[in-house]
């Protein structure tokens, strides 16, 4: 029994070490996650363990790019605060995407629209899961959040003076979606930005298709250029920022 015993603990080792290697790969050589960040008006805020934005309509409310991974909404509840604005402040929430990450405290704000691409909709509302090879593993299970408005690629959302543009960049998950708000172009999940200023796509073990990834953000590239967009920030979610499109461009080359 004592071989089998042996067999058991070296294969959970070398399971573990797989998985360790995997994260380390995953995360390490990234900018690290904004937080307290302004581009103009515009503030970025580490919320839980990715970050959100928040971008302020010119009648004294604001729109947030996705809800963070924290359910106490803390973090932005401060930042609002600092602002001099309660939670009755935010119009609407937009969802980069699904992932509780990104919707953690959209319950923390109960007057806001909620939106997402129509692809989106079922695994923010949790009646779909995605389809990464770890995120595959997440139950499915009815979130408690509802998408009360539902956007189209290409869309131009209009709030209180504020325009935000919808580029639909399917890949990390089926319905995920960049937003471009005053220069600062907001890719949650769809891609980082390395330590040395390059741009990166989506960590394969957390998305459902890697070559859809970069394949949108080389398209996603092609639409900025072709819409003369002044794209000041690429902010992702999960790590720092880097000025101008210039990296986004670079990958596009370097993908296509
Ligand atoms: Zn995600």
């Amino acid at each position: 029994m004592k071989w089998l015993f042996r067999t058991i603990i070296t294969l959970v080792l070398v399971l573990a070490l797989g998985v360790a290697w995997l994260l380390a790969a995953t995360f390490i050589g990234r900018r690290a996650t904004l937080d307290r960040q302004e581009f103009d008006r515009i503030r970025v805020v580490a919320a839980g363990f990715s970050s959100a934005g928040i971008v302020p309509t010119r009648d004294q409310r604001v729109i947030l790019i996705d809800a963070g991974g924290d359910d106490t909404g803390e973090a932005i509840l401060g930042e609002l605060s600092g602002m001099g604005l309660g939670p009755s402040a935010v119009a609407a929430i937009l969802l980069t995407h699904g992932h509780s990450d990104h919707t953690a405290a959209v319950a923390r704000f109960p007057d806001a629209q909620v939106m997402a691409l129509g692809a989106e909709v079922p695994l923010v509302e949790g009646r779909a899961g995605s389809l990464g090879p770890v995120t595959r593993l997440f139950p499915v299970s009815p979130t408690g959040v509802k998408v009360t408005g539902v956007l189209r690629d290409g869309q131009v959302v209009t709030l209180g003076g504020a325009r935000i543009r919808v580029y639909a960049v399917p890949g990390h998950t089926a319905g995920s979606a960049a937003f471009l708000a005053d220069g600062v172009l907001f890719v949650g999940d769809s891609a980082d930005v390395t330590t040395d200023g390059a741009l990166q796509g989506a960590p394969w073990i957390f998305s459902d298709s890697q070559a859809e990834n970069r394949a949108s953000l080389v398209r996603l590239e092609q639409r900025l250029v072709a819409d003369r967009a002044d794209v000041t920030a690429i902010v992702p979610s999960h790590s720092g920022y880097t000025p101008g499109l210039a990296p986004l461009s670079e990958f596009a080359r370097e993908n296509q």
